[in-house]
């Protein structure tokens, strides 16, 4: 039985050996937050109950928040209560109070549009096919028949991993409705993982009915459990047909909307505006209130200023949100320019300006539609800024704060009542954590630490510290515990 509880247990360094996942963090000492400030957090119930700045406060005048406002300092390692002299990991287990000196809070990050029953299965196809929106269609399709529900299964679950590993404690999935075969087997396959992973990564599942999927099976995905009606428009004989028949199935069923919205950069000729404001509204003329998202709206991106605006207007009326996915549409569009490549990107700056909720998101991983990708926020937030122009901090919100907002999800942020969903970064600027520069990180989703991922690196030369970026107040050792328990697992050199 584990005995009483003597202090903080340490987080351990960026760079330790350690794991702690599965422990129910009560609290989180010395964390630096976004703003900069040290603060001390409560945690229950899968949220933050308190938020104690250093310094700042009124409880600052008592426990261990008052001993780092006083000093202005954390202990030093090795002193009591220090890093280096705290409880065993028995101790966490029990009080689940975590020191944190040394690392930084990031709202949990989210994945607003995923394919995860197309997720690495790039290396099915021929090399030479794809790569194109229509090209990467007529690729996947042609393999579909050899996909079954477990195969779906298996890719989904390993996708979701990566995801988790590196943040991401929300993803919204859009999925096929199959030609060939049973046409709701991947539909299946993700509602039977959302509820497997159910209280670690929450998983919505939006249903991607073209034109070729009548309202019936689409009734039927309804039924086996889809959270999100969605489909794709753009790519029907009748776009506005389509989206009638999209919002008449979301009026009929209540559930909320995702259209994969615009996916050119041309304007389709026949109607001369793009899809989205069409969309925009029939949802103003219908007064719906459940929510509804657009999805990519590269189109936008080609509009003139004067154009713009009305189209943002009225997509702000009515109250849409907007997904972006710079990876897969750098990857997809451009591909029949021979000069001045279109970026493939929506107009980021006029839809913030305009309002607009903006949630961003990599799409696709490796697979037709997007070869690459490292299923990471912080990819998606380096593109937004050199690709999209945002700030770090508009970068970071589109990935974080504001993906929760668009998937109609509780908030997430270093204040009370927020959902007890967060990563924890080495302590560098918001630059390098965006940059993807901290690639050790500790995740937690509902309080719970779900993922625990430390980085050692060796360099051979003198001159060279990988050390030198470890962060300030951090330690070179793993969470201190009792030696029985946790072993210390240094590699032995090969060849020294
Ligand atoms: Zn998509």
């Amino acid at each position: 039985m584990t005995g009483p509880a003597t202090g903080p247990v340490s987080l351990g360094a960026p760079d330790a050996w350690a794991d702690l996942t599965g422990t129910v963090v009560t609290s989180l000492c010395g964390v630096r937050l976004l703003d900069g400030t040290i603060a001390d957090l409560t945690l229950a119930g899968g949220t933050i109950t308190a938020v104690t700045r250093a310094g700042a406060g009124p409880e600052a005048t008592t426990g261990r928040g008052a001993a780092t406002a006083a000093s202005g300092t954390r202990d030093a390692p090795g002193a009591p209560g220090a890093p280096g002299a705290l409880g065993a990991l028995g101790a966490v287990e029990s009080t689940g109070v975590l020191d944190a000196t040394g690392w930084r809070f990031v709202p949990a990050a989210s994945e607003p549009h995923a394919h995860l029953d197309k997720a690495l299965t790039a290396n099915r196809i021929p090399p030479g096919t794809g790569h194109d929106l229509v090209g990467a269609i007529d690729a996947w399709r042609s393999i579909t028949p050899t996909i079954d529900a477990g195969d779906i299964t298996t890719r989904a679950r390993a996708t979701v991993g990566r995801y988790l590993a590196r943040g991401i404690t929300t993803v919204r999935t859009h999925v096929d409705v199959h030609m060939t075969g049973d046409p709701l087997r991947g539909v299946d396959a993700l509602v039977a993982l959302r509820e497997q992973l159910r209280g670690t990564l929450t998983l919505q599942v939006c249903l991607l009915a073209g034109e070729h999927a009548p309202d019936a099976v689409v009734a039927e995905a309804v039924d086996h459990g889809i959270d999100v009606i969605g489909g794709c428009p753009h790519l029907a004989s009748d776009p506005r047909h389509e989206t009638t028949r999209m919002l008449d199935l979301a009026e009929r069923t209540g559930l909320p909307v995702d259209l994969h919205t615009d996916e050119q950069t041309t304007l389709d000729e026949r109607s001369g505006v793009p899809d989205i404001a069409d969309l925009a509204q029939q949802v103003l003329a219908r007064g719906l209130i459940q929510r509804v998202t657009a999805s990519h709206c590269v189109r936008l991106g080609s509009l003139p200023p004067a154009d713009l605006a009305p189209v943002l207007d009225v997509v702000a009326r009515a109250g849409l949100g907007i997904v972006t996915l710079p990876i897969t549409n750098l990857y997809l569009q451009g591909w029949h320019d021979t000069r001045l490549i279109p970026r493939g990107i929506a107009p980021l700056r006029a839809i913030l300006d305009a309002g607009i909720d903006l949630a961003a998101g990599a799409d696709n991983l490796r697979d037709p539609f997007n070869p690459v990708g490292r299923a990471d926020p912080f990819e998606t937030t380096s593109l937004l800024v050199s690709a999209g122009h945002l700030r770090p901090e508009e970068a970071l919100a589109a990935v974080t704060t504001s993906a929760r907002t668009v998937l109609g999800l509780p908030p997430v942020g270093a204040t009370p009542g927020a959902a007890a969903d967060f990563l924890l970064v080495p302590d560098a600027d918001l630059g390098e954590v965006i940059a993807g520069g901290t690639t050790a990180r500790v995740v937690v989703s509902g309080g719970r630490v779900v993922a625990d991922t430390r980085v050692r690196s060796s360099l051979d030369h003198p001159a060279l510290d990988p050390t030198e970026s470890r962060p300030r107040g951090a330690t070179a050792t793993a969470p201190t515990t009792t030696p029985s328990s946790t072993p210390t697992r240094r590699p032995t050199p090969i060849g020294r």
